[in-house]
């Protein structure tokens, strides 16, 4: 035979063998996809549930927008679903200016002037505030998230906003925008939260203007998001604060297991001891519907799915990420292979 001719059958038989023969990379991606894919049609006829509907915004958003992202530690994006309509980040917020916080002064100074324990009750309690001592008690119930924000350094509203902004678009890898309609009704319906902003100053357990932190943080929970950003916001923290997409740094490396660990023990308001017994994963909910989860080193999960139970989480993204973690094996307590 020809030589050429062999060394183009040598040529396309080791082609055919790499095209057919997925990298170990491309292997890990098709089944990640394949898993949200799975989740996605499992759970998309499950109807429990309901809107928040204390904040009237909230009530209006279809409750059949259901969107799942993964976005891997370097940088693959995987998405199934209604993953590009904005909603109302809420309580997930929380989770990236307790990233600004601790940036500007460091995990003791959480520690001590916020409290990073459990209550055990709901996460708008003003009973938390009057029973624990150190008041304000985690950076993830309202009294805390409220306290948190006044310890945000600035030196006039706009710039805390700016930084607080800032910090949310360097996670995210875009400029985000307030929903202006959802600030403007949370704006009218947050007496309590409020109520939590006096009390806390009361006990000097808040540390700017309550009115003005209250506003500030009404403002962050307004902040709109798809279900893509979320999973990029999600996949920083699991990329060590280097958001795998614009690999650029947002936070610090060793202040990203303070982060999680807040996430692993108030993540899912009072029920977040059965959420990490049942999927061994740091995670936040916001009654806009959404679930951020992390699988640190590897991997940003986001769920977003309306309707909630009766504790504030969405019931298709808890069903969905329980299963995910599942069938991949990402439990963090669990060593086996
Ligand atoms: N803005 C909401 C509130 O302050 C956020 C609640 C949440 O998502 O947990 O009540």
């Amino acid at each position: 035979m020809p030589l050429p001719f062999v060394s183009l059958i040598r040529c396309t038989v080791l082609f055919l063998l790499f095209t057919s023969l997925p990298t170990w990379a491309e292997v890990d991606e098709e089944t990640l996809k394949a898993a949200l894919t799975k989740a996605h049609q499992d759970f998309s006829s499950v109807t429990e549930g309901a809107n928040a509907s204390y904040i009237p915004y909230l009530k209006d958003v279809d409750p059949n927008l259901f969107g799942i992202v993964a976005v891997t530690a370097d940088g693959k994006i995987l998405e199934v679903g209604d993953t590009k309509f904005v909603f109302g980040i809420e309580s997930i917020s929380k989770v990236f200016v307790l990233a600004l916080a601790l940036s500007q002064h460091g995990p003791e100074a959480i520690q001590e002037k916020i409290g990073v324990d459990a209550t055990g009750l709901p996460f708008n309690s003003v009973m938390a505030v009057e029973l624990e001592t150190e008041r304000s008690v985690n950076p993830f119930v309202n009294a805390g998230a409220i306290a948190t924000n006044s310890l945000i350094q600035g030196k006039s509203p706009n710039e805390k906003w700016d930084r607080i902004l800032g910090i949310m678009n360097s996670f995210a890898g875009r400029d985000l925008q307030v929903i202006e309609e959802l600030y403007k009704s949370e704006s009218q319906t947050n007496m309590h939260n409020r109520g939590l902003a006096m009390l806390l100053k009361s006990y000097d357990r808040l540390y700017s203007d309550p009115l003005e932190a209250t506003d500030l943080y009404t403002r962050q929970c307004s902040v709109g998001v798809t279900a893509r950003d979320l999973g990029i916001m999600a996949g920083t923290l699991a990329n060590l604060g280097v958001n795998p997409v614009t690999k650029k740094s947002v936070v610090k490396e060793e202040l990203v297991p303070r982060i999680l660990a807040v996430m692993a023990t108030t993540g899912l308001y009072d029920s977040t001891g059965t959420w990490l017994y049942r999927t061994g994963l740091p995670a936040k909910s916001g009654v806009g519907g959404a679930i951020i989860a992390v699988v640190p080193g590897k991997l940003g999960l986001a769920v977003f799915s309306p309707p909630l139970d009766v504790e504030g989480n969405s019931v298709r993204a808890q069903k969905v990420l329980e299963s995910i973690s599942r069938d991949l094996h990402l439990n963090l307590y669990d060593a086996a292979e």
